[in-house]
């Protein structure tokens, strides 16, 4: 999605300045056409506009609220992903998908419906953020906030995904610095490992955690059940040691998990987990695959009692552009993934 190779290989032997005039051009300008990159020689645009197009192949979908704009892009080998622009305030945060498809196949999620079929590439994360820069530089703002929370699980996608947090993390790109992102994971031990000691790379780490009773995690996000809570607690813990970074819970409301006993285990994963934490209590989000249902008001506003009874910190969170199959777990990738509601925004 950005051709940085091709970049590479159209200005071999030009003067080394050459290099830091293109990232000017593609990361603070923001062209998305090389017509626009007036600084650089006329023979050499006519190249790139040739061997390294900018154009991403987007449709753009808007909100009725005109806080969220879901893109749904055509990647070079057909398959397509999903980013969305969340604004709040002077916040434009960019939620970006790491693979297309999901493997891990929980079965509340939009994403995981039609299994895995490929991680993304570097250029393909990164197009994704850049495609909103651009989008935004039109209204003079920028992006301010990546988090991985689209389709996929960050952390199987894990070379990529380093690559392009450290590449956007760069003064001559997008100087994104390290605590604008947030990974969420659906709890790959070896991937929370290998990140808690990363160099210098001390990003914000939420876990889907859904339930802290094995069975019912089990039932919930059915690829990954090796993965006893036991063990993601102690991951957590020793993420927080070496970043220091809070730890955000992630709790998809449903029926089965918002009962006495699972407001009592969320207690002792807390405890045993021993960092600073929020809890995040996420509504479900309805789409086409799934079966589950939120619990009913009453329920939930005794789940809620019993949370702040127990001590525990929680917050929840609002739900973006549900209207344009843009929030948490309606993410799809398919082309006909949008809704009657849904206009087309440009
Ligand atoms: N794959 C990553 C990032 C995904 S999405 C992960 O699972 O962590 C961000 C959050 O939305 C995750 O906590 C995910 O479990 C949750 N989610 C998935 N489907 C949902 C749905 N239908 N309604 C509400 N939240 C959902
Ligand atoms: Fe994959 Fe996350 Fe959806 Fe689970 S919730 S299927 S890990 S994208």
């Amino acid at each position: 999605m950005i051709p940085l190779e091709q970049i590479d290989a159209a200005i071999k032997g030009q003067p080394s300045y050459r290099k830091a005039q293109i990232y000017r051009a593609l990361f603070t300008n923001t062209c998305s056409s090389w017509r626009e990159a007036t600084d650089l020689p006329a023979d050499l645009r006519a190249q790139l506009t040739q061997s390294a197009p900018l154009a991403i192949d987007s449709r753009f979908f808007e909100s009725e609220d005109e806080r969220s704009i879901k893109a749904l892009t055509r990647l070079a080998d057909g398959n397509y992903t999903e980013t969305v622009l969340m604004r709040a305030g002077s916040r434009n945060t960019v939620c970006v998908s790491t693979q297309v498809g999901c493997a891990m196949g929980c079965v509340f999620c939009a994403s995981g419906q039609n299994g895995f079929t490929r991680n993304l590439t570097f250029e393909e994360i990164v197009g994704q953020v850049l495609l909103f820069a651009r989008k935004l530089k039109a209204e003079d703002r920028v992006v301010t906030n990546v988090v991985f929370m689209g389709i996929g699980e960050p952390l199987l996608n894990y070379d990529n995904l380093i690559a392009a947090i450290r590449f956007m993390n760069r003064k001559d790109t997008l100087d994104l610095g390290v605590r604008r992102f947030s990974i969420s994971t659906s709890g790959i031990s070896r991937g929370i490992k290998k990140l808690a000691v990363e160099d210098s790379l001390a990003v914000n780490l939420a876990i889907s955690l859904h339930s802290a009773i094995n069975e019912k995690r089990a039932k919930l996000m059915p690829v990954d059940q090796r993965t006893r809570t036991g063990l993601l607690a102690a991951n957590l813990k020793e993420y927080f040691a070496k970043t220091k970074r809070k730890i955000m819970i992630e709790y998809v409301l449903l029926e089965m998990n918002t009962g006495r006993e699972d407001a009592l285990a969320l207690r002792d994963f807390i405890n045993e987990m021993g960092a600073a934490y929020v809890v995040n209590l996420i509504p479900l989000n309805e789409n086409d695959g799934s079966n589950h249902k939120s619990p009913d008001r009453r329920d939930l506003y005794d789940f809620k009692e019993l949370l702040t009874e127990l001590k525990i910190n929680h917050v929840q969170r609002h739900s973006f552009g549900t209207d344009i199959a843009a929030a948490c777990g309606q993410l799809a990738g398919r082309t006909d993934a949008s809704p009657a509601r849904t206009r087309n925004a440009r």
